[in-house]
């Protein structure tokens, strides 16, 4: 286990031809130049370079470090956020702390920021949820964003693969630590959220971090892999219904509310589960408390307890051909094979007339099954018929918010403005654990 502050590298833009940058305050190079002012980034003959707005190239190299002095920041536009996700968009972002620009391919660069890990957490911490959030739950967030981070940098260390198990009637694939090179984690919801000093971070957010520095959630002489999401739907997941089959004894499922309900283990129960509203702290439609735990633009997903999705078939097939580039033909039929239980799909078979195709794990299964992303895999599946015996709809039931596994963040928050303190949150996620404290 470490025993000091760690630096980390995060990617801020990853593959870009071009990038416009502002330094406010001096950066230094390796050769001892200071820059500042509007910088333009580009590649060129497979290196890049740096130039002024005039079109002047300052420097150029495979690698280009340039070091904050004092207090400088920079400012990158147009940075893309939520990739892939029905909440994408553009954003001006600002940074502090160093900044490296590196060839990703013969015509593409990264543009990587250093910064110390509890800086960084700040920022990841004002940039997932409302700065105004209770502070007992921050506090949560912020120990395991710390701990999940550590955790996973360690694991990417062993050199794993990602596996990915492609049959012609089974397509099994997930992504555990991310696959990328050069860097510790990127800056959007692939890793975890990282906005810079752009939102405003907060008294509260600041204490939190604070209170918590260096503290870690600890499982027999290890860090725990402590993963979060925004609602486990009312009972949590466990690890490898969305990652490889080992699931850690302080990541099993439990009830998110006092007392435990027993594991979904037949569509029966997973029916009357996600088409029941079984109370769970995650259930809240307390604007004003999500108002203060989730950004601007996760509030534009109000139903996430329990929500419902209607695709015509013909929609649906478009989508399902769209996202996995199998023509299924004609859509017969939907059905889940395997579930966590949490009510999670893991395995979900597809019939259509041209093929039958049994995909996973949960992501996968959201993936395929919606022009951005399912919400959740926790879903059953209901199909009305037309005249001529085809199926006209298909129907899906869900619950939950994510991938399920480890803390709730609505049912965290939630516990938190009902006076819960940080321990009994992170005991109530992550069984058996202990706080310690590293650095
Ligand atoms: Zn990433
Ligand atoms: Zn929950």
């Amino acid at each position: 286990m470490l025993n000091s502050e760690p630096e980390i590298k995060v990617a801020l833009l990853q593959n870009y031809k071009e990038a416009r940058l502002n330094l406010k305050g001096r950066f230094l190079l390796s050769d001892a130049r200071s820059i500042s002012g509007h910088i333009i980034v580009r590649i060129r003959q497979g290196e890049v370079a740096l130039g002024d707005t005039s079109g002047r190239v300052i420097a150029s190299g495979k690698t280009i470090m340039l070091s904050a002095h004092n207090k400088a920041t920079f400012t990158v536009s147009d940075v893309k956020i939520g990739i892939d996700f029905h909440w994408q968009r553009s954003q001006e972002q600002s940074f502090r702390g160093n900044l490296v620009l590196s060839v990703a391919s013969d015509s593409s660069f990264n543009l990587i920021n250093e910064i110390a890990l509890e800086d960084y957490l700040a920022s990841v911490i004002s940039s997932e949820m409302s700065a105004e959030a209770p502070l007992e739950f921050l506090k949560a967030q912020a120990v395991v964003a710390r701990s999940w981070l550590v955790a996973m940098l360690a694991k990417k260390k062993t050199a794993r693969s990602f596996p990915e198990l492609k049959t012609k009637n089974e397509i099994v694939v997930w992504q555990d630590v991310n696959n990328h090179k050069g860097f510790d984690v990127c800056a959007d919801d692939h890793c975890q959220r990282y906005q810079g000093i752009t939102r405003i971070i907060s008294d509260n957010v600041h204490k939190a971090i604070k209170n918590t520095r260096g503290l870690f959630l600890v499982y027999a002489g290890e860090i725990c892999d402590t993963r979060y999401y925004k609602s486990c739907g009312g009972q949590t997941e466990i690890f490898s219904t969305a990652w490889e089959d080992k699931s850690p004894d302080y990541l099993r499922s439990v009830t998110d509310n006092v007392g435990q309900h027993p594991p979904i283990q037949s569509e029966a129960e997973a029916r009357d589960w996600l088409t029941g509203r079984p109370h769970a702290y995650c259930d809240t439609t307390d604007k004003e408390l999500l108002g203060k735990i989730l950004p601007a633009f996760d509030q534009e997903t109000p139903d996430f307890y329990r929500w419902q999705v209607i695709y015509s078939r013909q929609e649906l097939e478009d989508i399902i051909r769209k996202k996995s580039g199998i023509d299924f033909g004609e859509l017969k039929n939907i059905v889940a094979v395997g579930r966590g239980p949490s009510g999670r799909i893991y395995k979900l078979k597809i019939e259509g007339s041209k093929q039958v195709v049994v995909i996973g794990k949960e992501l996968e299964i959201r993936r395929w099954l919606s022009s951005s992303h399912l919400l959740s895999s926790a879903f059953v599946v209901s199909k009305t018929n037309a005249a001529d015996g085809s199926v006209e709809n298909f129907i899906l039931t869900g619950g939950g918010w994510g991938h399920g596994v480890g803390l709730c963040q609505i049912g965290a928050a939630v516990m938190a403005a009902k006076g819960l303190k940080t321990e009994g949150i992170l005991a109530h996620y992550f069984s058996g654990s202990i706080l310690k404290k590293l650095y």
